[in-house]
């Protein structure tokens, strides 16, 4: 069954992916060519441009085998072990999905040997994720690809649902938008679902274990910053492993079809770049001293209650708006039939939620960066993400002013900044 035709072109028009797919890939590249074991881009007190980098390997058969062979035994591990079953949204075509849901599971199965066998019993190198970090990157790359592809050369089949964001007819828009939205290989492997959770998610753990211990082996001992990044993006990843079942509600489920962007995103660019600070830790481990350390946790509490505060607050409203908690917010009554909370924590701005997000995210380049604030990379993280959700605040912002009409010109009134009070 055909999806609506896209109406409205994203990511720099209907040509401008045939440009990002090289794009995003070259990034991943140049932070191992930014930031390696003999040099690393530093822009203070001296501006100083990396050497190219000595001895790195970009392609082996052996990270490829281990990428495919990591990507099928967590496959076979959601589809062995027992999970709960949920239903998705009501899909265009009036039906709902059965979902699987066990990320939680395999990530303990998993993320358990790796912590055991690599640091109790010591009989697993998990620096060799280290050595190996740009072939294996090469390998995410390759796969990734050849999976969107496939992705795309199926969506071609009598009967797929397509999304409406990726059937503009433009076959470089369409591969990397996506164009079926629920891509699946029998009843229950939802290839969409899966990879935004389980090998993307799951891997990012392992590999920052895998940076750990390396600093381990090769210092002999573990720096506290190292442990801060391992600890601040475990709690973040076991959050949304827990929580697998609000995936389900998201845009990229619901909406988005799984096509390129999403495919590399989950098993290339998450799990690659978003261990930068791990990784600068490894070559130059630091030791923050007290001031520095509750500095850091001061950042990250602070993000953590803009973001939970904002989060719950919506939730709790959405579910049951008399409840005492939130009986007392400010709203504004729409012609949609819903309200929009114009106090408390959605007063300060549309999408503070995006603000404590972020702050979080600073909180996980600090314990890298706060002692050389030398280099840009540890805080690569960050500045993609503030990118990432200016990009995602437009998205929102566009689909509420469709949503909402004129009531959403009088919230904007009421409420004027998007993302962070009196800045933007
Ligand atoms: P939001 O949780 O902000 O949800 C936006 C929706 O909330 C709107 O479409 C609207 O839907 C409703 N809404 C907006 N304003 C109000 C209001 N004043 N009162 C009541 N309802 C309102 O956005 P996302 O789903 O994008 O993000 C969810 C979380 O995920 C965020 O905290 C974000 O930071 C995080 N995130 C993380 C990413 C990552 O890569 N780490 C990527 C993207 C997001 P309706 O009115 O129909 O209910």
């Amino acid at each position: 069954m055909a999806g609506a035709k896209t109406q409205h072109f994203e990511f720099f028009g209907p040509h401008g992916p045939a440009v990002l797919v090289f794009v995003l890939p070259l990034v991943c590249y140049g932070l191992i060519y930014g930031c390696n074991k003999e040099s690393c881009l530093s822009l203070w007190p001296e501006f100083h441009l990396p050497s190219p980098p000595q001895n790195i390997t970009f392609y082996s058969h052996e990270a490829m085998l281990a990428f495919v062979g990591y990507f099928l035994t967590v496959a076979l591990l959601h589809v062995v072990l027992p999970g709960q079953r949920a239903e998705g949204v009501m899909l265009p075509n009036g039906k709902r999905l059965t979902y699987k849901l066990n990320a939680f599971r395999v990530f303990v199965l998993l993320y358990g040997a790796a912590l055991y066998f690599g640091f109790v019993t010591r009989q697993l190198d998990l620096g060799w994720m280290y050595d190996n970090f740009p072939a294996l990157l090469t390998a995410s790359v390759i796969f990734s690809t050849a999976l969107s592809v496939y992705l795309y050369a199926s969506s071609f089949k009598r009967g797929a649902l397509l999304s409406g964001h990726g059937n503009s007819g433009y076959p470089a828009y369409d591969f990397w938008m996506g164009r079926e939205l629920n891509p699946r290989i029998g009843a229950l492997l939802d290839l969409k679902e899966f990879c935004e959770l389980y090998p993307g998610m799951i891997g990012w753990a392992l590999l920052n274990l895998g940076l750990a211990h390396k600093q381990l082996t090769t210092t002999g001992s573990l720096s506290n910053s190292m442990l801060l990044v391992n600890a601040f993006q475990l709690y973040y990843i076991v959050d949304a492993l827990w929580n697998e079942r609000s995936i389900l509600t998201t845009m990229d489920i619901t909406t988005d079809g799984f096509g390129f962007m999403l495919a590399f995103g989950d098993l290339a660019w998450v799990p690659f770049t978003f261990t930068s600070c791990a990784r600068y830790l490894v070559d130059r481990p630091q030791h923050l001293g007290p001031a520095a350390l509750a500095l850091v946790l001061a950042v990250k509490a602070l993000g953590y209650v803009i973001f939970r505060g904002a989060n719950g607050q919506k939730d709790l409203f959405r579910s049951n708006p008399n409840d005492p908690r939130v009986k007392h917010l400010k709203t504004l009554k729409t012609e949609r039939g819903t309200s929009l909370i114009v106090s408390g924590w959605w007063g300060t701005a549309r999408h503070i939620n995006y603000f404590g997000d972020w702050i979080m995210g600073l909180a996980w380049c600090m314990p890298a960066g706060l002692t050389g604030l030398a280099s840009i990379v540890p805080y690569f993280y960050c500045l993609y993400f503030a990118s990432l959700l200016v990009h995602r605040e437009l998205r929102d912002e566009h689909a509420c002013r469709i949503k909402y009409g004129k009531d959403w010109d009088k919230y904007c009134a009421l409420v004027r900044w998007r993302i962070v009070p009196y800045v933007y």
